[in-house]
């Protein structure tokens, strides 16, 4: 299936787990992808295993709004237009409020909420005139609170309502604004989680389908999002999750 010839998509964080998952499912899909993150070398390994060269690489830390600017702009002038916004760049955080750092507040906040506003305020413009959509990652982190995760769920939680908002404001611009909630998935954000086989059994054992994601399982559905199949699809913070955020919280019996 084709859905994205000839159309232009950025993903930041494509140099790693979900974004270069997502990269690489567009471009299958014959879009012209533009791979944004802060380190070149990894997005270039990424770019490598593409179907087509039909991409560009382009270093841009979603937290400073002139990098993110810059990246649209480089996406607009080389191929001229720009179709789908993936927002997906994130880091993670742990600790009790109290615990961690006042600066590591900000830095998860210019990250994960701030990130998103960037890329969404820089490219609604190019969005309205290819009636083209954005895809932000948020998580269930931002459906519903993490134990010692405060600012992680707080940026996340930011993200769900920015979808919402911004859903309403830019409708009638013909733009579609949505998001992924992902429970837990193998990436380099959750490589630690992933070594510790009692903490994995905690998760199986709260989700539906009795496993964790891996990164293809959410980026097919940013992919569905960002498709003429969702068309009538906005506003929506869908989780994918295998069935985790349908539980009220209280463990099987
Ligand atoms: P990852 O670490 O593999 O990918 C995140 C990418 O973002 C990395 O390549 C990193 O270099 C990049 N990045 C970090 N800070 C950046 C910045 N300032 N500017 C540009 N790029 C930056 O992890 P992932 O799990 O693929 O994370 C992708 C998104 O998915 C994040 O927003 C994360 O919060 C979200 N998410 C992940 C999980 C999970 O369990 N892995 C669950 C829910 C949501």
């Amino acid at each position: 299936m084709k859905r994205f010839e000839n159309r232009v998509v950025i993903v930041t964080g494509a140099g790693s787990g979900i974004g270069a998952a997502t990269a690489r499912r567009f471009a299958v899909e014959g879009a012209r992808v533009v791979l944004a993150g802060r380190t070149r070398e990894k997005l270039e390994k990424v770019a490598a295993t593409l179907p087509n060269d039909k991409h560009l690489v382009r270093v841009a830390d979603v937290s400073d709004y002139d990098q993110v600017e810059g990246l649209v702009r480089a996406a607009v002038d080389k191929y001229g237009r720009l179709d789908v916004m993936v927002n997906n760049a994130g880091v993670a955080s742990e600790g009790r409020a109290t615990e961690d750092s006042v600066d590591a507040w900000h830095k998860v906040i210019s990250i994960d909420l701030d990130g998103v506003f960037h890329g969404a305020r820089a490219a609604l413009p190019h969005l309205m005139k290819t009636k083209g959509c954005i895809v932000n990652t948020a998580s269930v982190s931002g459906l519903g609170a993490d134990w010692n995760m405060a600012f992680y769920n707080t940026a996340k939680g930011g993200v769900v309502n920015l979808t919402r908002s911004l859903a309403l404001d830019y409708g009638r611009d013909g733009v579609r604004i949505n998001s992924v909630c992902p429970t837990l998935t193998r990436t380099d954000l959750t490589v630690d989680m992933f070594k510790d086989e009692k903490l994995l059994d905690k998760f199986r054992e709260r989700i539906a389908l009795g496993r964790t994601a891996e990164p293809e399982d959410i980026a097919d559905v940013i992919a569905f999002l960002a498709s003429e199949d969702a068309r009538f699809i906005t506003g929506v913070n869908l989780p994918v999750d295998g069935g985790l955020s349908a539980s009220n919280g209280q463990p099987p019996q």
